[in-house]
């Protein structure tokens, strides 16, 4: 049977990279990507790849691959996504198992744990709720989007999170 993703894990391995970079967004996974020798890469992916694959990790040679047609918001989450690999699934990273991250969310299903727990490093860190806390109720949600560098659909799911479960801000 499949383990259970570990939030606390990826959220608390999020905050403490992200320290580095102090307390004022945005915050550039980039800059900790290649502080930790991973070299981000703007690509032009080929068809069909171009349409699905927002980026992936490259093992080989310790790339992040992003696709250069999509968002910059997109962008950004995907390098957090896979600096959330690089910190915590080594192995997965490796395996056969492992997936890029899709353009669209189809596969929510099937997503492997990992997966999960590499979206929730890359949301907690882009938008810790201890700062966003600070912002929510001098900005609305199109001005945090821009403040964090992250879509609207971050925010909400960030500040849903926030009215549900006010005890997690804290890290
Ligand atoms: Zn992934």
């Amino acid at each position: 049977m499949a383990r259970k993703p570990n939030f606390k894990k990826a959220s608390s391995a999020a905050a403490a990279i992200r320290r580095a970079l102090g307390s004022k967004p945005p915050f550039d996974p980039e800059r900790i990507a290649e502080e930790r020798d991973i070299q981000v890469v703007y690509a032009k992916l080929k068809e069909p790849y171009n349409e699905k694959i927002s980026g992936f990790y490259r093992k080989a040679d310790n790339k992040i691959v992003i696709n250069k047609d999509i968002s910059p918001n997109r962008m950004i989450f995907t390098i957090a996504h896979e600096l959330g690999h690089a910190v915590l699934h080594q192995e997965y990273i490796k395996s056969k198992n492992y997936q890029p991250v899709f353009r669209s969310n189809v596969h929510v299903d099937e997503k492997p744990v990992e997966e999960i727990e590499a979206d929730t490093f890359a949301a907690n860190f882009l938008v810790p709720l201890n700062i966003l806390k600070k912002y929510k109720d001098v900005a609305d949600v199109g001005e945090l989007a821009t403040m964090f560098a992250v879509s609207e659909d971050v925010i909400e799911n960030r500040l849903d999170l926030l009215r549900r479960h006010p005890n997690l801000a804290t890290q």
